[in-house]
């Protein structure tokens, strides 16, 4: 069993996403941008095909007569594509311009600036002589830095590293500072040489401003890049009632770019700045509301297991009663064990979340607070709603049982770059397989979903002579019409297969002496190595079936 935690294979992954035109930095030739990221040609096929699996599962595909397993009853999906830049004030009632914010902190010395939870330390002593080391790094990596700091600190030889005296374990910088264990001036920060160089932390607003028009200038032009894609789904709930003829339950999907100016992207595509989204707001009755929760919870979980990832390494955690906003019953992350992770921690890929009639109200009335366990208008000094609302009737009247009501919201909210980074963790496998003289030769191998996978089909002839080209041309002219699949005919067979095994090709399909003869060709399985005669004329209805 080969170790899934540990930052080398990390690394391996991230090499062969460069090597084999999966992922690249942005703007490398100017020597790249942190937390951009850009998908090569094997990239861009492998997360476009996840999206469209999503929207088709989700979506197109979607049943709306039947009652699917787990479901409360029949609904509808719809769809929308809205503008990354959106009115200002759908920010300042949504929240997120007054609270969308991390914690940062700044080093005077190294002028580097961290996010402050990211920040973990321990006391360290020698000779009577006391600091807290601090590190940025995280996972397996963040213990063995604070000990090289602190040797460093001390100015110890590696022997002399035994001598240093721990006084606990890691942990975290703000909850130290909160609990008084700690202070800033006895701190060294995680590239300060001396301590009493982090600043007080400050709030940071995540949103990417931008002005709009050749006039802008005063603060009024601000606008901002969305920092998710789901207002604009609330912002057009009544337009899609009005023309759609949709009835409640009903839910609207959304793909689309999103951009939080983070303050310390990380773990390679995982916390980028900008980002793809994949969201939908489900529309439904207050009193069904818990039920359509579940529902969505657990489709969205069965929806990664179904395309493939390890069960093992997903985990679905339900937040705890006293991490929920008041009018929600109930918010769960749909979490994966990624490699750069230390062992037993997971990165979130998916949070459905039951939003109450929050998000529909705030764009109705004005930014909302909790007052006395109530969700209220919040006001300014002088009475008046401090963000105010659109004053549009957002609610939905059912015409069946002569009801208004403001449907309450289920969000299963996911990234399609995390998505896409994990099954590419998880499908990264180095194996053993025979080469053509049936000696063992190490592979390393995606074992993709199908329905993933870059290319479905790698069509080659055995050798460049005797009409085998010919053959394998018009085979991949008949398949291309159906699926992605690739025609090579440079270098040998094994290293052609170990070429598509490393971009996660499912099949491949060897034209050789036997075709010329009756027909037929080797279709080669890329996880069991299986290698069976198929016939020239059925493959296209094969590897439909297979895919479909
Ligand atoms: P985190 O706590 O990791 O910052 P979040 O809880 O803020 O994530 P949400 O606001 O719930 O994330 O966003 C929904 C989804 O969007 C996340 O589950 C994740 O897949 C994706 N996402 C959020 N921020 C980023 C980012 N900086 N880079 C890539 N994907 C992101």
């Amino acid at each position: 069993m080969q170790n899934q935690n540990d930052q080398s294979r990390m690394d391996r992954i991230v090499s062969l996403a460069k090597r084999r035109g999966f992922i690249f930095q942005s703007s490398e030739i100017y020597g790249g941008l942190n937390g951009f990221w850009d998908y090569g040609p094997l990239g861009v096929a492998l997360k476009r095909n996840l999206k469209d699996a999503w929207w088709h599962d989700m979506v197109a595909g979607h049943d709306e007569l039947a009652t699917l397993t787990g479901a409360p009853s029949p609904y509808e999906m719809t769809g929308l594509d809205c503008t990354i830049i959106m009115h200002p004030q759908v920010w300042k009632c949504s929240g997120h311009f007054d609270l969308f914010h991390d914690w940062m902190i700044d080093c005077r010395e190294s002028k580097r600036r961290y996010r402050y939870d990211h920040l973990h330390g321990r006391w360290a002593a020698h000779r009577g002589k006391k600091v807290f080391v601090t590190t940025d790094a995280s996972g397996d990596e963040a213990a063995p830095e604070t000990v090289a700091r602190a040797q460093k600190f001390f100015g110890l030889r590696a022997k002399q590293v035994d001598e240093i005296e721990w006084g606990g374990g890691l942990e975290s910088l703000q909850q130290a500072i909160a609990a008084g264990s700690a202070t800033l001036a006895d701190t060294l920060g995680p590239d300060a040489t001396a301590p009493g160089s982090l600043t007080a932390p400050r709030e940071f607003n995540l949103m990417f401003e931008t002005r709009i028009g050749a006039l802008a200038g005063d603060d009024d032009d601000r606008a901002f890049l969305r920092p998710e894609t789901a207002q604009g789904i609330f912002v057009n709930f009544k337009n899609v009632l009005d023309t759609s003829r949709v009835r409640v339950p009903f839910g609207i999907a959304q793909v689309g770019k999103s951009f939080r100016n983070e303050i310390t992207p990380r773990n390679f595509t995982f916390r980028s700045r900008e980002f793809e989204q994949m969201e939908i707001e489900f529309f439904c009755k207050p009193a069904d509301s818990a039920a359509w929760y579940r529902y969505w919870r657990d489709r969205r979980w069965k929806w990664y297991l179904d395309l493939g990832l390890t069960a093992g390494r997903l985990q679905l955690r339900e937040h705890a009663a006293d991490e929920l906003s008041h009018y929600s019953v109930g918010t769960a992350d749909i979490e994966y064990a990624f490699p750069f992770l230390a062992a037993g921690e997971f990165g979130e890929l998916e949070g459905i979340a039951h939003r109450g009639d929050f998000d529909l109200r705030s764009h109705m009335e004005g930014k909302l607070v909790r007052k006395d366990g109530e969700l209220v208008v919040e006001t300014g000094p002088d009475g008046k709603p401090r963000h105010k609302g659109s004053g549009k009737d957002l609610s939905y009247f059912d015409d069946i049982t002569r009801e208004r009501f403001v449907p309450h919201v289920i969000e299963p909210s996911a990234g399609a770059d995390r998505a896409t980074l994990a099954f590419l963790c998880d499908a990264y496998h180095e194996d053993e397989v025979p080469d053509e003289d049936g000696k063992p030769r190490s592979r390393t191998v995606l074992k993709l979903h199908p329905r993933l996978a870059p290319i479905k089909a790698a069509i080659l002839p055995l050798v460049k002579k005797d009409g085998m080209q010919e053959v394998a041309i018009d085979l991949y002219r008949a398949l291309k019409p159906h699926m992605a699949c690739q025609y090579d005919e440079k270098g040998s067979v094994g290293r052609r297969y170990a070429r598509q095994d490393e971009a996660g090709t499912p099949w491949c399909l060897t034209v050789d002496g036997q075709s010329l003869a009756d027909r037929t060709v080797t279709l080669r399985d890329r996880d069991s190595l299986v290698q069976q005669r198929v016939a020239i004329d059925e493959v296209v209805d094969l590897l439909r079936d297979k895919l479909s």
